[in-house]
């Protein structure tokens, strides 16, 4: 039995927190996980920035909604799913995530929480766990799935590692070199070839 599990941000849909930071003009809201690497500091430093200017969870939520899915990402997912079961893990939040299911076809989304006030600010998170896609896929494994999985940043490659098969897609030069145990594709079609080549029940 196998099963495909994918990244989300970056690689089925834009990185959410890049698009806020474009939609209002906020720079240091395009931090990311690679320019501060702890992601509880990243995190709190996004969340105290929100409260400044006054961005609560639904001013988010409308940029969001304006968010479109990377081109031929539903496509792909429309011919994954008939194929393999499908498992997003994200590190995103339902509350971001939840409303871009809808243009992906709903895949299943593993993922973090948020805690809101009345008001819509976000006062606090919730994470899963500790390294939340690699135990998602140890878990799966228990469960006897051999898995197949693609992602396109460091937190995907501890759950690359720990799939039967990991694939970076879309990832950036520096990630590509720093993991050359991975095959490194770009566009769906290709990405669909190396899930076919790594599967043992589908063949290209
Ligand atoms: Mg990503």
């Amino acid at each position: 039995m196998e099963l495909v599990c994918l990244d989300l941000e970056g690689v089925l849909i834009p990185e959410i927190w890049i698009a806020f930071a474009e939609k209002t003009g906020i720079e240091e809201l395009k931090a990311t996980t690679r320019d501060i690497p702890d992601y509880n500091v990243l995190m709190k430093q996004r969340l105290r920035i929100l409260d400044e200017h006054g961005f609560g969870l639904n001013e988010i939520q409308e940029v969001i909604s304006g968010l479109d899915p990377i081109p031929g990402a539903k496509e792909f997912i429309e011919w994954l799913a008939p194929r393999f079961q499908v498992i997003i893990l994200s590190d995103t939040f339902y509350e971001f995530g939840m409303p871009l299911m809808p243009k992906l076809g709903n895949p299943t989304l593993f993922c973090h929480k948020l805690e809101v006030d009345q008001n819509g600010k976000i006062t606090d998170y919730l994470l899963r766990q500790k390294d939340p896609k690699r135990q998602s896929v140890r878990a799966f494994q228990l469960l006897n799935y051999r898995v197949i999985a693609a992602g396109d940043s460091y937190n995907d490659t501890t759950m690359l590692k720990q799939a039967e098969a990991g694939i970076l897609f879309k990832s950036p030069q520096n990630v590509i070199d720093e993991f050359p145990q991975f095959p490194a594709v770009h566009t769906f079609e290709e990405l669909k070839n190396e899930i076919l080549k790594a599967s043992l029940t589908h063949s290209s």
